[in-house]
């Protein structure tokens, strides 16, 4: 139970017998956490409602996906409507108009020729999803060498066994056996010595990409089938791509038949100012994985964009031919497609994306000005993203962003912690005020911090 003292602190009454034991949560210290929980209750717009009654500004957007802020009305609506009218449909051998729908209006703004949808339920599954069609396309193709798959030191494509073997964050990958065979991983590109405090992309690094190179040169074109980056890498602490890298990975694979798969499950709708970071950076992909700001995390759905190319080559066979043995019960399921559907159609009328991309120069200076404040060690933006780096404390990596978390939950502030960096990505929907008020918190916070 909720410890006494922080009960009496409550103002919603029907929480007073939660029993914070069975639940075993995700990707958290459960005993720390149930010993002083951080509950949240309700929210709207830019703001979360604690359990105790205070507003926490939401400076990560949830987990990087409540892109057109919280509690929006349309999607609420919509959801519900769904519900009453259609609670779920098959998608394997029946049909029924949402995902055709989302599939239609996502090609919108999805790069060329990237125009064709296959849903999942998560990014994880997204990723997994994505690994399977890279394969099976060079299968078909008559390439069924190629299965080799490379990923990048610090990477982090979810929790299924594809993408843990193809992601790079070791607590993720030490504790679950032997993963997929023939994996390779790149060198990820954060460097302090180089980069510490770069405003927008670093100009040191793109010569990572060249090991690319280096692993074709060890195990030959002919085995590897695809790499898989997250052009912005977002969970593993905010790792901005140097000017030119991407576009070199994007050389590279060409040069070889290889398969470049963005995971944009964070950097998809918006964040970093274009619809994906694919158009950001100018670099089309093969494949994009999303999710998160997909349905504006209302309900969960994921998602694999690939080329034309790519659908097409599995369309080659016998008309009455099941073309891809893959998908899930809940691939495209109805009320994911009212979610995406209204979320998408927000996003379009009050041009969010846009709106991210004008807010990032202002974004940048105020996240810049907390340079300087104790054991802040590097500060890095890009769109309406930031990472603040903090030393270790002691030399143990941990304690001291989780006490910055903690610190900044009391003093109203969301934040997301990984190690010692602090993540932000607020709502696009963010007003200078809030920015404002983001980085007075964290000033206090960072000041006050052991
Ligand atoms: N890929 C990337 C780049 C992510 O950031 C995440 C989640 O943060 C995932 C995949 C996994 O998504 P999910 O937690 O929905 O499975």
């Amino acid at each position: 139970l909720i410890p006494p003292t922080r009960l009496r602190a409550m103002t919603l009454p029907t929480f007073v017998d939660l029993n914070l034991d069975p639940f075993w949560m995700p990707f958290t210290a459960n005993r720390q956490f149930k010993q002083s929980p951080r509950l949240l209750v309700s929210a709207a717009g830019m703001y979360y409602r604690s359990i105790d009654g205070r507003e926490i500004l939401d400076g990560t957007a949830g987990l990087w996906c409540v892109n057109a802020g919280h509690c929006r009305p349309e999607i609420i609506s919509a959801i519900a409507q769904q519900a009453a009218t259609l609670d779920f449909a098959p998608t394997f051998q029946m049909g029924h108009p949402g995902p055709f729908q989302v599939a239609d209006r996502l090609r919108r703004i999805t790069p060329d020729p990237l125009n064709h949808v296959f849903f999942a339920n998560s990014g994880s599954e997204a990723v997994d999803t994505a690994l399977k069609i890279a394969l099976a396309y060079h299968r078909l193709r008559g390439e069924g060498t190629r299965q080799r798959l490379i990923g990048r030191e610090r990477g982090y494509h979810g929790v299924g066994f594809g993408g843990i073997s193809v992601g790079g964050i070791a607590p993720n990958r030490k504790f679950f056996g032997s993963l997929l065979a023939g994996v390779d991983h790149l060198p990820h590109t954060h460097n302090l010595e180089h980069n510490a405090f770069s405003k927008g992309q670093p100009t040191w690094g793109a010569h990572l990409a060249d090991e690319l190179e280096r692993l074709v040169a060890l195990h030959d074109a002919s085995t590897i089938a695809a790499v898989i980056v997250e052009p912005l890498a977002g969970s593993t602490g905010v790792l901005i791509p140097p000017q030119g890298y991407l576009e070199r990975l994007r050389a590279i694979c060409d040069r070889y038949g290889i398969l470049l798969i963005f995971d944009e499950v964070i950097t998809g709708f918006g964040r970093l100012g274009a619809p994906f970071a694919s158009q950001y950076f100018g670099v089309t992909p093969d494949l994009i994985t999303v999710a998160k700001g997909l349905t504006n995390a209302a309900v969960p759905m994921g998602a694999v964009i690939v080329r034309d190319e790519i659908y097409e080559t599995f369309m080659q066979g016998p008309a009455g031919q099941i073309e891809f043995f893959h998908g899930y019960t809940y691939s495209g399921h109805p009320l994911a497609c009212a979610a995406a559907l209204a979320t998408l159609e927000i996003y379009e009328k009050e041009a969010l994306f846009e709106r991210a991309a004008s807010l990032a120069p202002y974004w940048q200076e105020a996240i810049h000005s907390l340079r300087g404040l104790p054991h802040v060690i590097d500060i890095r933006n890009l769109g309406l993203v930031a990472g603040i780096e903090l030393a270790p404390r002691e030399g143990q990596g941990g304690p001291r962003g989780y006490d910055a978390l903690c610190r900044a939950f009391e003093a109203g502030l969301l934040i997301r912690v990984t190690g010692d960096i602090i993540a932000l990505s607020p709502p696009l929907i963010v007003e200078r005020s809030h920015i404002d008020q983001m980085v007075d918190i964290l000033s206090r916070v960072l000041q006050e911090l052991p």
